[in-house]
């Protein structure tokens, strides 16, 4: 039998080597092609408490996200896993061509939404961190915005 957590451990998150959900959920609706890191945090944090990685590896929350965190996060449903405190963020980053300037960004809830009405396809990842410890780690990603056909689409109907 293999253990199928360590091979996913070696994995780097945004490479997206993973299984594909098709699940709602989140705060913005119209999520498409949604990937869940879930596998990759549970790893990580099994390799802290085996003492394969320190806590400082795993708490590296750099001060932009700490600041995005407190300007664009929405409060996380559940307990920061190495600290248990209960102040843990989502912060969404935005990426794609179709975003300019704005590609690269953190952004809320509300403002996902406007460019999902306003935008072709883009990408969102959403990080979750700790303001107290410093945890960090990418918990989902997945797709907004208008198809880039649609609007063909759209002009024939
Ligand atoms: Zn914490």
């Amino acid at each position: 039998m293999h253990p199928p957590v360590e091979q996913d451990r070696k994995r780097v998150p945004f490479e997206g080597q993973t299984v594909r959900l098709r699940v709602k959920s989140g705060p913005v609706s119209g999520q498409r092609d949604v990937i869940d890191y879930g596998l990759q945090r549970r790893a990580l944090l099994g390799d802290v408490a085996a003492g394969r990685r320190t806590q400082a590896e795993a708490c590296d929350a750099h001060p932009h996200l700490l600041l995005a965190a407190k300007h664009y996060g929405t409060p996380g449903p559940v307990a920061c896993p190495v600290c248990a405190r209960h102040r843990q963020q989502h912060v969404h980053y935005v990426f794609g061509a179709a975003l300019g300037k704005t590609s690269g960004q953190a952004k809320s809830p509300a403002e996902l939404s406007q460019l999902a009405a306003t935008h072709t396809e883009f990408d969102v990842y959403v990080v979750e961190v700790c303001p107290d410890c410093g945890w960090n780690h990418l918990i989902r990603s997945f797709v907004l915005g208008r198809p880039a056909d649609s609007a063909l689409t759209a002009a024939d109907g």
